[in-house]
């Protein structure tokens, strides 16, 4: 899943307003900005094969650190209190680590039964949207725009950036999960990392669209 977590994230602002929308994304987000590097440094494994679902080419083989369930809780509780100490804000904590877990939940919907429990366990889950390509774009996009609506009643652009930032930023979410959609699967894993990488301008340009 993709959007669906930057829906999420946007959405949250409605629950939190005083929490950027930079940080909600990147609760939202945590654990596939973790992956990449978790990939570069080889503590987790995927594969490229295409046509394992109707939707991504990637076998998600070994990800315990970033994608068990427990890992997630840790996480998240890791997350919160960072937040909580930076910010004091409790409200705001609260929103963010639930957003680090809300990941795991959406990834559920959509993995294949490649989802740990725990680092180790032999039980693994998910329910295999990624069978339907109708199936996953219905459900990504309504949780993306019901998250941009929900963001929009919540916010007022100070200034033409805050506009005009906001909506590219919409636009350029929903062209990059298109491409990832309909598009070429990665040609190695490397370039997949790095490509997850860059997930963390997206950040950036969350910060960007709150200050203004
Ligand atoms: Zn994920």
């Amino acid at each position: 899943m993709f959007i669906g977590h930057f829906g999420v994230g946007f959405g949250a602002k409605a629950a939190a307003p005083k929490t950027s929308l930079g940080t909600l994304f990147l609760a939202s987000q945590f654990i596939d900005l973790l992956w990449p590097s978790l990939l570069l440094v080889g503590a987790e494994r995927v594969r490229i094969a295409p046509g394992i679902t109707k939707v991504t080419p990637l076998d998600f083989e070994y990800y315990p650190i970033s994608h068990s369930l427990l890992a997630v809780l840790g996480w998240a509780f890791l997350v919160a209190m960072v937040y909580q100490v930076l910010k004091r804000y409790p409200r705001g904590s609260i929103v963010v680590g639930l957003l680090v877990v809300s990941h795991w939940f959406l990834d559920l919907i959509v993995h294949r039964p490649d989802l740990q429990l725990a680092p180790g366990s032999n039980i693994k889950v998910g329910f295999d949207l990624w069978a339907s390509l109708p199936g996953t774009l219905i459900l990504e996009l309504f949780i993306f725009i019901v998250g941009v609506a929900l963001y929009l009643r919540q916010t007022v652009a100070k200034d033409a950036v805050g506009k005009w930032a906001l909506w590219s930023l919409i636009v350029f979410l929903v062209g990059i999960y298109l491409g990832n959609l309909f598009g070429p699967p990665p040609p190695n894993v490397n370039a997949l990392a790095w490509v997850g990488q860059s997930q963390w301008l997206l950040i950036l340009w969350g910060y960007w669209v709150d200050r203004h």
